[in-house]
């Protein structure tokens, strides 16, 4: 059976102390009852996770399949990664990679590409545009297939596996405060 997911990355790209982000993020979401602040194997991507606590359901809209989530889903914790990552919605791949300034699609030009790569090395989060040679952060490059957002990049983001329907938008509201910048979601599937 395929697994779901949904990663919530910051705009920003580059968190300051993305552990530190983390210990604060986890502690707001177990005070809120949403995760279990005790580290099990419930997610896919990594040994660790945080598993659902009594009150997920408030940070969900309404009518997910709660039932089979809590029953049946080994994969249905909580996932906090810091490092430099690509957060990518798996499925098909991109179709298009559109310069936040001329709007020229830059996805057959392999500079991108190789820029990505150094990034997760640590290099710079401006991506100079091929076309027209304007810097501008990876995440404001458009990503997006039929208004789909496909990848996202930052050091620091949250992906919950498996949790059913969609978060709220007041959650996620609560969830930048905390973390101090706005966030890009991507819904995934593996
Ligand atoms: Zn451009």
């Amino acid at each position: 059976m395929s697994s779901g997911f949904v990663s919530i990355v910051p705009v920003a790209i580059e968190l300051e102390h993305p552990e530190e982000t983390a210990v604060t993020v986890v502690g707001w979401l177990a005070e809120k009852e949403i995760i279990i602040p005790r580290q099990t194997d419930c997610v896919l991507g990594s040994a660790f996770g945080f598993p659902p606590g009594p009150r997920y359901k408030d940070a969900l809209e309404r009518g997910g399949n709660y039932w089979y989530f809590e029953e049946f889903n080994a994969a249905n914790g909580l996932e906090v990664i810091t490092g430099r990552t690509v957060f990518h919605a798996g499925g098909n791949g991109l179709s298009a990679v559109t310069c936040p300034c001329c709007r020229a699609d830059i996805i057959d030009n392999d500079a991108w590409g190789d820029f990505l790569a150094e990034w997760v090395a640590g290099g710079t989060s401006h991506l100079p545009c091929p076309e027209c040679g304007q810097k501008s952060l990876l995440n404001a490059y458009d990503f997006t297939i039929e208004q789909k957002l496909i990848w996202a990049f930052s050091n620091f983001g949250l992906t919950f596996w498996n949790w059913p329907g969609e978060f709220k938008a007041g959650f996620i509201g609560e969830l930048e405060d905390v973390i101090g910048t706005p966030v890009k979601i991507v819904y995934g599937r593996i």
